[in-house]
């Protein structure tokens, strides 16, 4: 297994063909998937990579990106491309998707590239379900924002078997520049992803916490943050999601907070199944649980003023 896949150009930019390297895969489009906050600038930037994209969402053409073809089902994409990306909020949505792509007649599809994220036990049931249509799965969550996106700075944290990993890499460097394979085996990324995703859940709370305890001291938010961001309470909440969007009031970080939540409970979900420690992930968990059933698809930032007002 390769330990890591850095910093490489997109496939397109350096004139080979999207999703035909290193495995037999034959020239041809990238599917995708999915075109919410995310997926829509993921496909933007296979695109700008110089891959010919094809795409679809349930909800209609109006987030396909410039330069894209939008087809009308997911059958359709399944037989015009040959490496099919997905962008979708659970895995239960990933899962209808490969019952899709598999029923597609005249599909040409090989392999399936999962952004979204799933969880591990998603991961290895997709993947088991694609491996009977002989279709390959390359777990592949991201991690880095709707802005890191678009700067093409997002990390893709991504697993499968050899072969698999190899087929897609023009298509992952279409993705973003920053990649690093992370396992062997799908579901290996997700629970990557997740343990990332819960460290970030409990950062922009407890950040959420100390800002409104020194607020409530006389204190300046903006004093605050450059304060702690040269200090060892700095994180990516101090450093990034507070200036961003809460002390401009902007509050569009492009992430919900059901979608967070959602991260969170299948964080917890895979540490009730392997057995270890939840002391901190129980009381995020629950606090992420209260603000998204609050307000459902707040923008996640928004968790700030629910902690100062609650
Ligand atoms: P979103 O809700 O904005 O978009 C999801 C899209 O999937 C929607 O457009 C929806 O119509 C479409 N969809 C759902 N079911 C479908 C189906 N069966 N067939 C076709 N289309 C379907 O979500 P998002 O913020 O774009 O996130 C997508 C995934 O990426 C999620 O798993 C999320 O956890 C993950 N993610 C998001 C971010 C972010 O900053 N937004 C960051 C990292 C990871």
């Amino acid at each position: 297994m390769e330990e890591t896949d850095e910093l490489r150009g997109p496939a397109g930019r350096e004139g080979r063909p999207c999703g035909t390297e290193g495995g037999g895969v034959s020239a041809g489009n990238v599917g995708f998937v999915g075109l919410g906050n995310m997926g829509s600038v993921l496909a933007g930037n296979l695109v700008g990579a110089g891959c010919a994209v094809v795409t679809h969402d349930a909800l209609g053409p109006h987030r396909s990106p410039d330069g894209a073809e939008y087809v009308p089902d997911v059958a359709e994409v399944a037989r015009r491309t040959d490496v099919l990306v997905l962008s979708l909020p659970d895995g239960a949505a990933s899962e209808q998707v490969a019952h899709e792509i598999l029923a597609a007649s005249g599909r040409r599809v090989r392999y399936v590239v999962d952004t979204s994220t799933v969880g591990p036990a998603a991961a290895r049931t997709v993947a088991g379900l694609l491996a009977e249509g002989e279709v390959g799965y390359v777990d592949a969550p991201v991690s880095g924002g709707v802005a890191g996106a678009r700067a093409r700075t997002l990390t893709v944290m991504y697993a499968g078997d050899d072969k698999a990993c190899s087929c897609v890499e023009g298509v992952l460097a279409g993705l973003s520049d920053r990649r690093r394979r992370v396992g062997d085996r799908p579901g290996m990324a997700q629970a990557l992803k997740l343990a990332n995703n819960f460290l970030s859940a409990t950062t922009l709370a407890a950040t959420s916490e100390a800002v409104a305890f020194g607020l409530a001291a006389g204190l300046d938010m903006a004093t605050m943050l450059d304060a702690l961001n040269g200090s060892s309470g700095r994180s990516a909440a101090t450093s990034d999601k507070f200036p961003a969007h809460v002390l401009t009031g902007r509050y569009a970080a492009g992430f919900t907070n059901s979608l967070m939540d959602k991260d969170v409970r299948l964080y917890l979900g895979a540490v009730g199944e392997q057995g270890g420690p939840a002391a901190i992930g129980a009381a995020t968990g629950a606090l992420w649980a209260r603000f998204a059933e609050a307000e459902p698809g707040a923008d996640f930032t928004r968790i700030f003023p629910f902690v100062d007002g609650a």
